[in-house]
C-alpha cells in the first residue's frame, strides 16, 4: 500500500482532466479530482457546447427566409435571447451532471475546490486548507483568454467566457481577433441580429487555413452584412454617452455597444504552486513537457490547453488516453498530432484536415490540386446566393491526398470522415474509386477526375 493519500491526484475538470482520472479511477487507481469553477471545462461549460448551441439558433433566420422558395409561408417569427442562454445553460447543467456521474459512477472523488501545488507529491485544497499527497499528479488547468491587457480600455471589453452570458443582445458588436473564437462569435451575433464588425490585424482571417477558404469565408461573411477590416488593430476602448467608443490603427473611430476580444488562449497556470513543486513552463506560462505529456518532475503530468500544444478538446482527451496507457498499462504511448481534423463553426462552415495549399508547396516537390466551387442544390430554390468549395491537395509523386478543405454546410461533418481517410493514406485514386453518393455535396469529393492546376516547387503552373 503507498503511503500517499491517492494514486492519482488530477487538477482541472475539463476534457483532459476528467478524462484521465475517471479512466484511471476505473482501473482501480485511488483518483481524487479537483475543479474550482465547474466541471466540464471550457469546452462544456463556455467553449466548444454551448457555441456550437448558439450556432444553431443564429441560423434560423436563413432558415425561414430559406423556406419561401420551398413553398413555405413562415410566419412572423422574433428571437428571445435571454431565452436562449437559460435553455443553453439548463442543457450544460445537464452535461456538467453526467461529467460528474462518470467520474463518481468510477470511484473517483470529485472535489469543488482550487487545487494548488505545495511541493511534487502535496496539493493543498484551498477551500478548507487541507493538504493531500498523491503519488501521481495530473495538471489539467485548460486556458483562459488572453485579456489584451496593453490595450487602453481592455477591462470595458468582454471575452467568449461573458458572451456566454450578456444580460442582453448588443445593437452591435465588433469582434477583435481573425482566430476560430472570433470568426465563429461574429457569424453567431450578426445571425442573431447584431450588427457586427471584425477587426483583424493580419491580412486575411483565419491565418493557419488554406488561403482559399479563409477569401471564400470572408466573401461569404461580408455578402452577409458583417464587416471585417484586416490589417487593423484597436489601439484604445472607452466609454461614451451611448456605448463604447473604439480607437482603431485604420479604420478611425469606431462605436460598438459591446467590444469583445479573441485574442488567443493563455494557459491558466498562474498560483498554481508550480514554482514550489519545481514545474517548468515557457516564456507564455505554459507548462512544459516531453513527448508522454511528462514535465520536468517526474511523477506529475500536464495535459490539454495549460501545455499549449493544440488547443482543441478531442486532442485533450487523447492526451489523457495516452497519459493511462503510459503511466498505468506500461504501455508508453506519445500522443499523435497527425492529421487533426478540424472545423470552424462560420457561416459557411470550415472544415479542413491535412495541409493547406501553401504548406503542402513548400513540403512537396509537386502538388496536384483539385478545386470544386458550386451552388449546392439547396441554394438553387431557396435563392441563396452562397457558393461551396472543395480542395484535394495530392502529392504528385505518391499520389496520397495530404490535404482536404471544404467550405460550405456541413464542412465539419465532412472533415471528421475525411480525417479517417487522410490517416489511412488514401491515395487520390482511392478516391476516384470510391462511389458518389448522389446526390449530396460530398460527392464532388469523389468526382474531381482531373487536376485543377498543379503546384511545382511552390509554385502554381
Ligand atoms: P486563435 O489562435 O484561433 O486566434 C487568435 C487571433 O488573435 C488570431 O487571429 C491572432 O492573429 C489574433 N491576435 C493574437 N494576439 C493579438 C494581438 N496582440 N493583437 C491583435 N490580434 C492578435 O485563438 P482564439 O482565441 O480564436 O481561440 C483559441 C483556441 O481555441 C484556438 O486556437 C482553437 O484551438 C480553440 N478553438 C477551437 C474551436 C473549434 O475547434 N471550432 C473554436 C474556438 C476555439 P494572427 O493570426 O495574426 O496571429
Amino acid at each position: 500500500m503507498s503511503s500517499y493519500d491517492y494514486d492519482l491526484f488530477v487538477i482541472g475538470g475539463g476534457s483532459g482532466g476528467v478524462r484521465g482520472a475517471r479512466v484511471a479511477a476505473s482501473l482501480g487507481k485511488r483518483v481524487a479530482i479537483a475543479e474550482e469553477y465547474r466541471y466540464g471545462g471550457t469546452c462544456v461549460i463556455r467553449g466548444c457546447v454551448p457555441k456550437k448551441l448558439f450556432v444553431y439558433a443564429s441560423q434560423f433566420h436563413e432558415h425561414f427566409e430559406d423556406a419561401a422558395g420551398f413553398g413555405w409561408t413562415v410566419g412572423e417569427s422574433s428571437f428571445d435571447w435571454k431565452k436562449l442562454v437559460a435553455a443553453k445553460d439548463t442543457e450544460i447543467a445537464r452535461l456538467e451532471g453526467l461529467y460528474k456521474k462518470g467520474l463518481a459512477g468510477a470511484n473517483a472523488e470529485i472535489l469543488e475546490t482550487r487545487a494548488e501545488l505545495v511541493d511534487a507529491h502535496t496539493v493543498r485544497l484551498v477551500k478548507t486548507g487541507q493538504t493531500v499527497t498523491a503519488k501521481t499528479i495530473v495538471i489539467a488547468t485548460g486556458g483562459r483568454p488572453n485579456p489584451h491587457a496593453a490595450l487602453p480600455g481592455h477591462e470595458l471589453c468582454i471575452s467568449s467566457n461573458e458572451a456566454f452570458h450578456l444580460e442582453e443582445l448588443p445593437k452591435s458588436i465588433v469582434i477583435a481577433g481573425g482566430g476560430y473564437i472570433a470568426v465563429e462569435f461574429a457569424n453567431i451575433f450578426h445571425g442573431l441580429g447584431v450588427e457586427t464588425t471584425l477587426i483583424y490585424r493580419g491580412a486575411e482571417i483565419l491565418s493557419r487555413f488554406d488561403e482559399d477558404l479563409r477569401r471564400g469565408l470572408h466573401e461569404a461573411m461580408v455578402a452577409k452584412g458583417i464587416r471585417i477590416l484586416c490589417h487593423d488593430t484597436l489601439q484604445k476602448v472607452s466609454k461614451g454617452e451611448d456605448g463604447l467608443i473604439l480607437e482603431t490603427l485604420n479604420s478611425g473611430t469606431l462605436h460598438a455597444g459591446v467590444v469583445m476580444l479573441a485574442l488567443g488562449r493563455d494557459p491558466n497556470t498562474e498560483g498554481l504552486g508550480l514554482e514550489a513543486a519545481g514545474v517548468a513552463v515557457d516564456e507564455r506560462g505554459a507548462i512544459i513537457v516531453d513527448d508522454y505529456s511528462r514535465t520536468n518532475v517526474e511523477n506529475i503530468y500536464a495535459l490539454g490547453d495549460v501545455t499549449n500544444r493544440v488547443q482543441l478538446t478531442p486532442v485533450a482527451i487523447h492526451e489523457a488516453m495516452c497519459f493511462i496507457e503510459t503511466e498505468y498499462k506500461n504501455n508508453p504511448t506519445r500522443p499523435d498530432y497527425e492529421l487533426i481534423p478540424t472545423a470552424v463553426f462560420s457561416q459557411p462552415e470550415i472544415g479542413t484536415v491535412g495541409l493547406s495549399e501553401e504548406e503542402a508547396g513548400r513540403r512537396y516537390a509537386e502538388l496536384e490540386v483539385y478545386r470544386a466551387q458550386f451552388r449546392p442544390l439547396k441554394a438553387t430554390l431557396s435563392g441563396r446566393s452562397e457558393r461551396m468549395i472543395m480542395k484535394l491537395i495530392v502529392d504528385a509523386a505518391s499520389r496520397k491526398v495530404v490535404g482536404a478543405h471544404i467550405l460550405g454546410h456541413d464542412a465539419g461533418e465532412m472533415a471528421q470522415l475525411l480525417g479517417i481517410t487522410l490517416k489511412a493514406g488514401c491515395t487520390k485514386d482511392d478516391f476516384d474509386q470510391t462511389m458518389a453518393l448522389h446526390p449530396t455535396a460530398a460527392e464532388e469529393l469523389v468526382t474531381m477526375y482531373a487536376p485543377s492546376y498543379r503546384i511545382r516547387e511552390g509554385k502554381r503552373i
